[in-house]
C-alpha cells in the first residue's frame, strides 16, 4: 500500500482551513477582475462604420450589411455574442477607439432563441453622385476630415462632401450620363473618382 506524501497532506490541510478559490456563482453574484474580457458592445455614437473590426474578428461574430433604398442608404453592423470568443481584437483595432468595447459581462447563457444574443447598430451611408452606390458612412467621412485637418481639401470628394454639409454648395442630383471633368467636384465613390480623373 502506498502512503500519501507529506506534501499532499500539508496541501489538503491548508485548503481545508483557507478560503475557497472559486466563487459561489450563481448562488451569489460574481464580480470579475477589472481586466476581464466579457461580451463586446457597439457604441453607435462613437462608431464611424469603417468595418475594421469586422475584418479582424477571427470567429465572424461581427458582420455588416449595406442597404440602399432609393436615395438613402445605411450600414447595419451586427455582433453575434453566441460565436464571440471575447478575444478583444475588435476593441484593440477599432479605428475610432471607442466604437466597440468589451464589457465584463460573462453570464450570457440563455434558453431563448440565439437571435436574442445579438446587437445591431445602423450608420447612415453616403451615395456616389454618379453611380448612386453607397460607398462610405457619413461619420467615417467626417472623422477623416477631422483627422486630416487642413490637409483634407485636395481630396475633392471630402471637399465637396464638407461643402454640402456646410450648405456652401448644393448636392449634385444623381445622373447616369457619361462621367467627365466637371464631375471631379462631385461626391464620388472610388471607382467613379478614378474614371472622372481618367476622363479629364
Ligand atoms: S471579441 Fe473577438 S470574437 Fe468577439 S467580436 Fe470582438 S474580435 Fe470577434
Ligand atoms: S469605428 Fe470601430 S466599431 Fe465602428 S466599424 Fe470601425 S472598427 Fe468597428
Amino acid at each position: 500500500m502506498k502512503y500519501p506524501k507529506l506534501r499532499e497532506i500539508k496541501g489538503a490541510l491548508k485548503s481545508f482551513f483557507s478560503k475557497p478559490y472559486t466563487t459561489r456563482f450563481p448562488k451569489e453574484p460574481h464580480i470579475p477582475f477589472s481586466s476581464f474580457r466579457g461580451r463586446p458592445y457597439y457604441y453607435e455614437d462613437k462608431c464611424i462604420g469603417c468595418t475594421a473590426c469586422v475584418n479582424v474578428c477571427p470567429t465572424k461574430a461581427l458582420s455588416f450589411t449595406d442597404i440602399t433604398d432609393g436615395n438613402t442608404a445605411k450600414r447595419v453592423l451586427t455582433i453575434n455574442w453566441d460565436v464571440c470568443i471575447a478575444c478583444g481584437q475588435c476593441e484593440l483595432n477599432c479605428v475610432s477607439v471607442e466604437g466597440i468595447m468589451l464589457s465584463n459581462e460573462f453570464d450570457i447563457a440563455t434558453t431563448e432563441h440565439r437571435s436574442v444574443l445579438r446587437q445591431t447598430i445602423e450608420k447612415e451611408m453616403i451615395l456616389c453622385e454618379h453611380c448612386n452606390s453607397a460607398f462610405a458612412c457619413r461619420d467615417h467621412l467626417n472623422w477623416t476630415i477631422e483627422k486630416l485637418g487642413p490637409l483634407y481639401p485636395p481630396n475633392t470628394t471630402l471637399l465637396t462632401f464638407n461643402q454640402n454639409a456646410l450648405a456652401l454648395s448644393a448636392e449634385t442630383p444623381h445622373n447616369e450620363r457619361l462621367i467627365g471633368r466637371p464631375d471631379r467636384f462631385s461626391v464620388l465613390c472610388p471607382r467613379c473618382r478614378r474614371e472622372a480623373v481618367f476622363q479629364s
